[in-house]
């Protein structure tokens, strides 16, 4: 009877062990706010769609193109504060010892910004957060009007709904060659876009009715110097036709279809 007893208690306990380590081991990925509607590459371990999950967002990179893929973040109200930005740029210890971890220096004199995808100003709840964003892998390779202009300017349009209390699910990257610096480890991208899930309020689940979309592709080029972003929306569908990713893959198919083919007004 004791024996019986202790047999099934070691059995119990060992069920329950067996259930925390699955979870464990999953629970980097599915369990990371910023993938929550989906990871558009299947970003795995593979040199040129490397997935790197962190506290303040999510990225699959490039070692080939020496920049990322894309690069996938949540936005509310709650990561915006008063953090200064800390210009900390340094290169990403978190790659493959054989991928190139590009370098600040990489950029100078190209005639390119180091451009975010994750915005400084969308991560100055603390000063960790916004060193994060300066990891070099966060960085590509922006046309100064680009930079400072057009994207500045959808940046700050999406902050300022974040402020009016919504939930933004954005997911940025860049398309093409135009060029390649640093001794050819750094591509020059032709295009960057961004596409943007917009929820009402924080926490909803995404429907029809309280879902809009933001989808915009741009010359990464001083072409569009002077220049609305506005002028560059697109629809989510035609950056997914682009790009080849699938955005928004979490959501029933029915619903990717209704919201991916608006266009922003
Ligand atoms: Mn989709």
């Amino acid at each position: 009877m004791k024996f019986k007893l202790i047999i099934s208690n070691v059995c119990s306990f060992t069920a329950v062990i067996l259930v925390l380590l699955l979870a464990g081991c999953t629970s980097t990925v599915t369990q990371s706010v910023h993938l929550k509607y989906g990871n558009p590459s299947n970003a795995n371990g593979s040199q040129n769609n490397y997935l790197i999950v962190k506290p303040e967002y999510a990225l699959s990179y490039s070692c080939k193109a020496g920049i990322p893929n894309w690069v996938s973040w949540q936005l509310d109200r709650s990561w915006l504060g008063r953090t200064e930005r800390s210009d900390n740029f340094r290169p990403n210890p978190e790659l493959p010892t054989d991928c190139y971890a590009v370098r600040p220096s990489d950029y100078r004199g190209s005639g390119f910004d180091r451009g975010h995808l994750v915005p400084s100003g969308d991560r100055t709840r603390s000063r960790i957060d916004n060193e994060s964003t300066f990891f070099m892998t966060n960085i590509i390779p922006q046309s100064p009007s680009n930079n400072r202009e057009v994207w500045r300017e959808l940046e700050e349009y999406s902050r300022e709904l974040a402020y009016r209390g919504k939930e933004l699910f954005v997911v940025a990257g860049s398309d093409g060659i135009a060029k390649k610096i640093a001794d050819s480890q750094v591509v020059v991208p032709k295009f960057t876009w961004k596409v943007i899930l917009i929820l009402d309020n924080p926490g909803e689940e995404a429907t029809a009715q309280n879902t809009r979309t933001i989808a915009v592709w741009m010359p990464n080029s001083e072409a569009i110097r002077n220049t609305d972003w506005q002028e560059y929306i697109v629809s989510v569908d035609r950056v997914e036709k682009n790009t080849g990713y699938n955005f928004f893959s979490n959501l029933p198919k029915g619903l990717q279809k209704k919201i991916e083919a608006a266009s922003y007004r």
